[in-house]
């Protein structure tokens, strides 16, 4: 039975292991420099939405979403999935056309997204501001999960099916023979575990463990992993700021997100308004640091959407990483040198949302290392190629 290395503990690494093991690969390994959540997967605001511009991520994330509404039952944890839609707005011609051409496409691939006028928007939001708003775009079926809870539960179901995960083991380099990767290098970086299931061996000097196959998925570090294998990868870390409010009874239905400044926000089932806006410049590389800029701009966006906002305390600001790619599409599938390496990173801001299908279809490549027209879209040849796979609906 082939050995696979998982590097990196987020949803992506976590998603595509369980689906191995789902699918009768009995070794595998997922190795984390950190804690489960400590990336991207375990910092987001928890946007599931399938409102995209390309036919191949409305597509898959309709999959997507019928994998989270069976999550809780299939993996026997609540993820606190709400479908209340997503609400797209915009305050400019050029992106109102953007809206009305991906409204089209949606519903030609069977989306019940509906553009809405002023009246509409007021009775799915009241309490929102329309001044300026050029045109609005809704679908019910998008929704909110709490990330966490997704993240435990494809660790312990993996684990259940013989996955071992272990945290706080950093991938330092790797061992090659032959065009193909035979071992990774790992150095662990902490001593005792902190949660009793967790494999973490003792700190100390590095060590080998021998594969057959390796999947990256280390989201915003993966460039910098793909590099100590002389690969290039052109997705760059760029920092994404986020906050959550006090709890407030429940007013809010829909996840609100403005395409023209990046605000974006919606009510969890604590209560919570949850959002971020964009904020340029941001630190160059990875950077999980909070800024008091973001605060403020945050603020000022947000009640100018919803004026009765003004007064609502802040209870929690935190940081991570988008993974931007030159086209806003990821970069999945095996290279050509080392030739058991399959890249599974460049989600930009929507790969928790993508990771239940991802994880899925990215085993199966593994596994049958067939390529399948998706995989040939999105791989990392397509750069070179100058055949990029542009995605506009892109949040913050
Ligand atoms: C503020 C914010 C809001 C977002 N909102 C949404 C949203 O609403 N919906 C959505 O779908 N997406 C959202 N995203 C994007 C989403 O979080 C990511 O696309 C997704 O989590 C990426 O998952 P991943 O597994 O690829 O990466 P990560 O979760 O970042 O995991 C990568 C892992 O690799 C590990 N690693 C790094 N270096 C090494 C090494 N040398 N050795 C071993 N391990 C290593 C890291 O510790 C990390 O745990 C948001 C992101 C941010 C930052």
């Amino acid at each position: 039975m082939p050995r696979v290395v998982v590097i990196g503990a987020g949803i992506l690494g976590l998603a595509t292991a369980y689906n191995l093991a789902k699918r009768g690969v009995k070794d595998v390994l997922v190795v984390d420099r950190a804690y489960l959540c400590g990336g991207a997967s375990g910092r987001n605001g928890g946007g599931v939405r399938a409102q995209f511009s390309s036919e191949t991520n409305i597509r898959l994330m309709r999959e997507s979403i019928e994998i989270c509404r069976d999550f809780a039952t299939e993996m026997k944890i609540n993820v606190w999935f709400r479908q209340g839609g997503y609400l797209f707005l915009t305050r400019t011609a050029a992106r109102a056309r953007d809206l009305e051409e991906n409204v089209a496409l949606q519903n030609r691939c069977g989306l019940p997204t509906r553009m809405l006028d002023p009246s509409e928007l007021h009775r799915i939001v009241p309490e929102l501001s329309s001044e300026g708003v050029r045109a609005a775009s809704f679908n019910p079926g998008d929704g909110v999960v709490f990330p966490w809870p997704f993240i435990w539960g494809y660790a312990r179901a993996a684990k259940d099916l013989g996955v071992t995960v272990r945290p706080f083991t950093e991938v330092v380099g790797f061992e090659t023979r032959g065009g193909r990767v035979t071992g990774v290098r790992l150095r662990p970086t902490r001593l005792s575990p902190l949660d009793a299931t967790d494999e973490v061996l003792p700190a100390g000097d590095p060590y080998t463990e021998a594969c057959d196959d390796v999947v990256l998925c280390a989201g915003a570090w993966s460039p910098k992993i793909a590099a100590l294998l002389g690969l290039a990868l052109p997705n760059k870390p760029h920092r994404h700021e986020i906050c959550s409010t006090e709890p407030l009874k429940p007013w809010l239905g829909p996840l609100v997100a403005d395409l023209t400044d990046g605000l974006y926000f919606s009510q969890s089932m604590r209560g919570e308004i949850v959002g971020g806006v964009a904020v340029e410049p941001v630190p160059e590389g990875v950077n999980q640091q909070s800024s008091r800029r973001f605060l403020t701009t945050y603020a000022r966006a947000l009640v100018r959407a919803i004026p009765t906002m003004a007064g609502v305390r802040v209870l929690r600001q935190w940081a991570g990483c988008y993974d931007l790619t030159p086209d806003g599409s990821p970069i999945v599938g095996r290279v050509a040198e080392p030739s058991n390496l399959t890249l599974a990173c460049g989600f930009m801001g929507h790969g928790f949302m993508m990771a239940p299908v991802m994880g899925r279809l990215l085993a199966e490549h593994v596994v049958t290392g067939q390529t399948s027209p998706l995989f040939a879209r999105w791989g990392l040849d397509r750069f070179a190629r100058g055949e990029l796979e542009h995605e506009n609906m892109i949040i913050g």
